[in-house]
């Protein structure tokens, strides 16, 4: 049985995501969310996803969304990221289904000064929701991680009041998160803060499963956003195993891994690290840095092997009289990354067993 014996292609939400996660969980597999800032990055994603055969996450970050509506744009009120995080939804919507496959499209970390942000894609969900009876987006992230333990618990739990009946997903985020992302500077933080404690993340799942069952939890284990030198970053994806059975034993009744938790911050992180993290629940991995890697590659070869002919639109090193349309009509060196890019989003899910799932 596949995972579209158990959901639709296209945008999940309500339950479905639930049910993608819980099929994720029994089968021993993650599946990553990568960060898309256009319709190009987007294509890619999906394409890669259509051509493994397995679902995948799609995620915008605030400035990722900014760029998704136009750099040109004004966003002193968030009105770029809030336009641009509906225009990917929306096309993500549009053309997921033409690749068959099943799609979380979710909304990145999103700290307190970035609210009206989230404020922003929140109403375009209830509007949409009006229609059509479901969210516009699948899934929302929280990261009030550097607020108090109890406002950040407190306000995720006003805010899925309002999701939950939606049918939208909460991830939300607990401990540090060392590195910098999104302007949230965390590179000088003290070294145990990287590392959450199960009592924590039962205080998130008591307080959230009240309000729904539809929810994830980003607990820290030495996880550095961003890219760094091996060695310099100590990832301990083990104690994710602490958090579930604390909270097995706190629920009692023998559920198994209740938790659905996320890993941030894994680029370079190493196979065995992301194995022990998917053996303890872990059910999304977020890649971003390495997939932007990927999209220049294409790019960045196909500039430099082609140099001669992309230096002026007529004349080439095959005639003085040569069109060059071919070379720089942007469908043909995009397309180069987007390529590229196909690939790491492939090893991606390969790292992470999300492969032949349909
Ligand atoms: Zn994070």
């Amino acid at each position: 049985m596949g995972i579209l014996d158990i959901v639709p292609a296209g945008v999940l939400t309500g339950d479905n995501v639930r049910k993608l996660f819980d099929y994720a969980k029994e089968n021993q597999f993650a599946i990553p969310a990568i960060n898309v800032t256009s319709s190009s990055v987007a294509n890619a994603v999906l394409e890669a996803a259509r051509d493994i055969k397995s679902p995948i996450i799609i995620q915008v970050s605030q400035g990722g969304a900014a760029f998704f509506a136009g750099k040109g744009l004004p966003n002193d009120k968030q009105q770029a990221s809030i336009a641009g995080a509906i225009a990917a939804a929306h096309h993500v919507r549009i053309v997921a289904k033409e690749y068959g496959v099943p799609v979380v499209m979710h909304s990145d970390h999103c700290a307190k000064k970035l609210l009206p942000w989230f404020d922003g894609m929140l109403k375009a969900d209830e509007e949409y929701f009006k229609q059509h009876h479901e969210p516009l987006f699948s899934s929302h992230m929280l990261d009030l991680s550097e607020e108090p333990k109890d406002e950040n618990i407190a306000e995720c739990v006003k805010y899925f009041k309002r999701m939950a009946p939606l049918g939208l997903w909460l991830e939300m985020e607990i401990g540090i998160t060392g590195g910098e992302e999104d302007g949230v500077d965390n590179t000088g933080v003290d070294n145990s803060r990287l590392y959450t404690q199960p009592e924590d993340i039962w205080d998130v799942y008591s307080a959230l499963s009240a309000v729904s069952p539809n929810f994830s939890i980003a607990a820290a284990f030495g996880n550095v956003h961003g890219v760094y030198k091996p060695g310099n970053v100590h990832l301990h994806p083990e104690l994710l195993n602490k958090h579930q059975i604390h909270a097995e034993q706190k629920l009692g009744g023998g559920k198994k891994k209740p938790l659905y938790l996320v890993f941030h911050g894994g680029s370079g992180s190493t196979k065995d690290e992301i194995k022990t993290a998917v053996q303890n629940g872990v059910v999304k991995m977020n890649v971003d840095t390495d997939t932007q890697w990927a999209y220049l590659t294409g790019i960045r070869d196909f500039i430099q092997n082609k140099s001669g002919y992309l230096q002026t639109q007529v004349g080439n090193p095959e005639g003085a009289d040569k069109p060059n349309k071919k070379y720089y009509d942007p469908r043909v060196w995009v397309r180069e990354g987007e390529k590229t890019l196909v690939v790491r989003v492939k090893e991606a899910c390969a790292d992470l067993g999300n492969v032949n799932r349909l």
